[in-house]
């Protein structure tokens, strides 16, 4: 089975007879995966690919956008748009209800994003994102380009303002928030071929920003691009060799093993039990027992 125990309580969060099963293949860093319930699709970026593709279970694979100014992770705000991450725009964007793109974030103190990566929306409508310089290191995922600001995490407020609220990382990444939202998680993933840290964070939200910051786990092998979480509070994390799942204490309970690199996860489905995965050239899924904390 492609599952890989490391405490009992995991026996409980897996099936023995759902298998991981191969959704499409064909991609060159496929990432970003975002559930959209009312459609019953998941979306989807190949990075290189400059596309988001888009998947369902009734009607398969097919290109949801494209040119796509190469984005990366996408999520909904609390009003089901779709918000994106972009490389090739080095900004945040919201695809409105009638399909225009309104650009959210651009530039910080009059310098533009590095190339933001992963985002997350606030229940009080604020949209946070991690900004490394993946995206502009070279042209593969982006356009080179000279990077011009510290890899942060950003905030952008309802009104509209824009808040760099963690400026101690190497390179932000993945990020979520606890099901409550008293704690943020953001990976780090360590500067472009130079892999430094590869673990995630975790702060505390009590005042509405983040506060502390220790580690809370260390990813190996691979990192964490890409985190969810379930509906008790256990983080799921990519990985080298699949989907770690790891408890609200740190500790490794097992692992979904994927035969190839893990960039991202989503959980959607009618239940949100079904754990969708961007795998380098492969999109991913299997049936869990458990749900997602995820809008809508
Ligand atoms: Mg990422």
């Amino acid at each position: 089975m492609p599952h890989e125990s490391y405490d009992p309580r995991f026996a409980t969060y897996v099936m023995f007879n759902a298998p991981l099963k191969k959704l499409a293949s064909g991609f060159d860093w496929a990432e970003g995966p975002v559930w959209m319930g009312d459609a019953n699709c998941l979306l989807f970026s190949d990075i290189p690919g400059n596309r988001i593709m888009r998947w369902s279970p009734d009607l398969g694979l097919s290109v949801y956008r494209a040119p796509s100014n190469f984005s990366n992770g996408h999520t909904r705000d609390r009003q089901g748009r779709l918000v994106s991450c972009e490389h090739g725009g080095r900004q945040v964007t919201r695809t409105e209800w009638d399909g225009t793109i309104s650009v959210l974030a651009h530039c910080y103190s009059g310098k533009p994003l590095n190339s933001p990566n992963d985002v997350v929306v606030h229940s009080d409508g604020s949209i946070w994102f991690s900004d490394p310089h993946y995206g502009i290191g070279t042209n593969y995922e982006g356009h080179k380009a000279e990077q011009e600001l510290p890899c942060n995490v950003y905030r952008i407020d309802p009104d509209g303002t824009l808040e760099a609220v963690l400026t101690d990382f190497n390179c932000p990444n993945g990020l979520c928030f606890s099901p409550d939202e008293s704690k943020l998680y953001v990976a780090d993933t360590g500067r472009m071929f130079h892999k430094d840290p590869t673990h995630i964070r975790v702060f505390d939200m009590a005042s509405g920003r983040p506060k502390g910051g220790a580690v809370f786990h260390v990813i190996t092998p691979g990192a964490a691009d890409g985190m969810r979480m379930d509906s008790e509070g256990n983080l799921w994390s990519s990985a080298g060799d699949g989907v770690h799942c790891i408890a609200p204490d740190g500790t490794l309970l097992g692992k979904i093993l994927v035969p190839e690199i893990v960039s991202n996860i989503c959980f959607g489905g009618r239940a949100k039990h079904q754990l969708y995965i961007t795998a380098t050239t492969g999109l991913y899924m299997i049936a869990l027992n458990r749900r997602g904390v995820q809008l809508p």
